[in-house]
């Protein structure tokens, strides 16, 4: 039995387990300790299901007993037993001769019992009733442990949550904020469409909380949570910050207008005076807001261009917005800046390569990992690969960066592996387009592997379908060069770019990656699972893997389990870490990551 089973495998496994090893004809298991939250039953087949279910249902029989006394209750034949009538009736009818219990222990708990049934009277010799106490006590083991470590991922779960919203208003909290934010700048990238920030500062807040005490001031704030959410749109979020500051974040924006026009509706909202126990208060409020530029912005900064336009507009007495405003030519120019930095990044090591797992959907082990490319600038701090690469590639970086994270990877993984991790885990590394169509890629990649010792087999590129609308002939010409040298091609991001299916049938790819995007409205579109079947189908028929990103909920993982991904990632397994991190923990175990499943047939 694992131990990271859930409740109902481990109960599943132990009944199938005993009629194999036992001279009985079915076996069943039910719970009835008050410990346990659930009442799980599970059998080796529907006789044995009816049996446990008919004592539950009519409160009488061995199991009961056994599972109340704590010792075993042995009927070996039922016709002539007179302590349980009415379940023996009814069991008799069924075929049921004999039944032997064993009350599932642990110290003073009871936690149940295990059922074995037969369909023949006559005693279970010595040896068998040793076995099956023994199971059951071993079953009772690991139950009591299952049930400590679900209430301890139940609490942890409640304070993830917790980390997540602002306990007052029930708004999300900076983290989640930051979180969605990072998501947006990158949806609105591919969809051309702008992402905006507002931020929100009430004028003279410290005086309400003063004049009329911090509960009205509470209240205030609730209101106020209430007015502004019920003027954005679906998909906006409004978030609160810390006192008095609340965050709205607008996405899919077409100019620069209409978040100008939802600046006028919070002023407005706020204009009319709050009824608060007892007292009308009126307020205004300062805001600032702030544009996603194109190309060079950073999530974190826009935040703080917001900030630092309603600073402005606090400065100007309040009650107005401001929007940040960098200008056309100021916005080159820190792009510019950025691109010189980027530049000595290596040399100075702020480059960094972390790692997210890969792990086998089935059973949840990692397999293999994705290293991501990290930049720490000195003054802007992390700076996002989606901004780093596009500068990189422009500037010709690419190439040397490209070489580097290569080298990097196939470096920490002998480090890996000397440090005891002995499976081969395969390395998937991402290439952008102007990397892969430079001279000689395929014989730059040749040259790291072999001077890394690097099994060409174990390493994964991936690409994007950007790659062939521009030379797609030239672009063949390289991933042909590349699967020649060894290595395994994967498409990234499928779905979001021009997904002409012709490049599946032309192209050398072993493996599909369907885009976040997708997993995202698993279980709540109809249309992404439509999708993910089809991609799903279409890969396998042509014989690559395919790999889900971006599962972040359990909900996510059941839905790509269920629809036949190979293999999975996201944060719902691990998120991405340091090269140190991942080695430690592949050295000391090999454990499936993220949760089990909720349980399936229970409750
Ligand atoms: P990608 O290839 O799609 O990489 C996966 C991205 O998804 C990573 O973002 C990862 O942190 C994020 N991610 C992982 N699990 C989840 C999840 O459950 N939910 C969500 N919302 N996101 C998740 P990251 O590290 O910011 O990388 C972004 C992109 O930058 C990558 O997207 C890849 O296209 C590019 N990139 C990263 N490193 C390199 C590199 O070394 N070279 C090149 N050329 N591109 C790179
Ligand atoms: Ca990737
Ligand atoms: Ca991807």
């Amino acid at each position: 039995m694992l131990t990271d089973f859930p409740i109902q495998a481990i109960l599943d496994r132990l009944v199938v387990r005993i009629v194999d090893v036992l001279p009985v004809s079915a076996a069943g298991v039910t719970l009835v300790a008050p410990g346990v939250s659930l009442r799980y039953v599970a059998a080796s087949d529907q006789s044995a299901l009816r049996f446990e279910q008919l004592q539950v249902e009519i409160g009488e029989g061995p199991c009961l007993a056994a599972a109340r006394g704590g010792v075993a209750v042995l009927v070996p034949d039922l016709r002539a037993d007179t302590r349980f009538p009415r379940f023996a009736a009814r069991a008799l009818e069924a075929g049921l001769l004999a039944v032997f219990t064993f009350p599932l222990r642990h110290g003073g708990e009871r936690l149940g019992a295990l059922d074995l049934y037969r369909d023949a009277p006559g005693s279970l010799d010595p040896g068998a009733m040793t076995a099956a106490q023994t199971l059951a006590d071993v079953a009772a083991a690991y139950l009591l442990n299952a049930q400590a470590r679900d209430d301890l991922r139940e609490a942890s779960d409640r304070a993830r949550q917790s980390a997540l919203h602002d306990p007052l208003t029930g708004l999300p909290s900076r983290t989640l904020l930051v979180d969605r934010l990072d998501d947006a700048v990158l949806r609105g990238r591919r969809s051309g469409k702008s992402v905006a920030i507002l931020y929100v500062d009430l004028d003279g807040f410290k005086t309400v909380n003063d004049t009329y005490g911090h509960h009205v001031g509470d209240e205030l704030l609730v209101a106020m949570a209430q007015r502004m959410r019920a003027l954005l749109r679906p998909g906006d979020t409004l978030a609160r910050l810390s006192g008095d500051e609340f965050v709205v974040l607008c996405e899919d924006l077409d100019d620069r207008a209409q978040v100008e026009a939802v600046a006028g509706r919070v002023a407005s909202a706020l204009a009319e005076s709050f009824r608060l126990s007892g007292v009308e208060v009126r307020v205004s409020a300062s805001v600032g807001v702030a544009f996603a530029g194109r190309g060079a912005d950073i999530p974190t900064q826009l935040l703080r261009n917001a900030d630092s336009a309603m600073y402005e507009a606090k400065r100007l007495g309040g009650g107005r917005h401001r929007v940040f405003d960098l200008g056309e030519d100021a916005l080159a120019e820190r792009r510019v800046a950025l691109g010189r930095d980027l530049g000595g990044a290596q040399g100075r090591q702020e480059l960094r390569a972390d790692y997210q797992p890969i792990v086998a959907t089935a059973d949840r082990k990692v397999i293999g990992a994705e290293v991501l490319l990290r930049w720490e600038h000195p003054d802007r701090g992390w700076v996002k690969p989606e901004v780093a690469v596009p500068l990189a590639e422009r500037s010709g970086l690419i190439t040397e960066i490209g070489r580097w994270i290569l080298e990097r990877a196939c470096r920490d993984r002998q480090h890996w592996r000397s440090n005891g991790y002995q499976t081969d885990l395969s390395l998937a590394v991402n290439v952008s387009a102007v990397q892969l169509m430079a001279p000689d890629f395929a014989a730059v990649v040749a040259e790291v592997l072999a001077d890394t010792g690097t099994d060409p087999a174990t390493v994964t590129l991936e690409v994007t379908e950007g790659v062939f609308v521009a030379e797609s002939e030239r672009a063949l010409a390289v991933l042909k060069a590349l699967k020649r040298v060894g290595v395994r091609l994967a498409l990234d991001d499928f779905g979001t770019g021009y997904s002409s299916l012709g490049y599946l049938k032309h192209f050398p790819f072993d493996t599909l990656k369907i885009d976040r995007e997708f997993v995202a409205g698993l279980g709540k579109d109809v249309a992404s699972g439509v999708i993910v079947d089809a991609v799903v189908g279409l890969a396998h028929g042509l014989s690559m893997t395919v790999v889900a990103e971006g599962v972040e909920t359990a909900q996510q993982y059941y839905e790509v389990l269920s629809r036949g991904c190979d293999a999975s990632q996201g944060f719902y397994f691990a998120s991405p870490m340091s090269a140190a991190d991942l080695g430690l923990m592949l050295s000391t175990r090999n454990e499936p990551m993220g949760l089990a499943l909720p349980r399936a047939g229970t409750g």
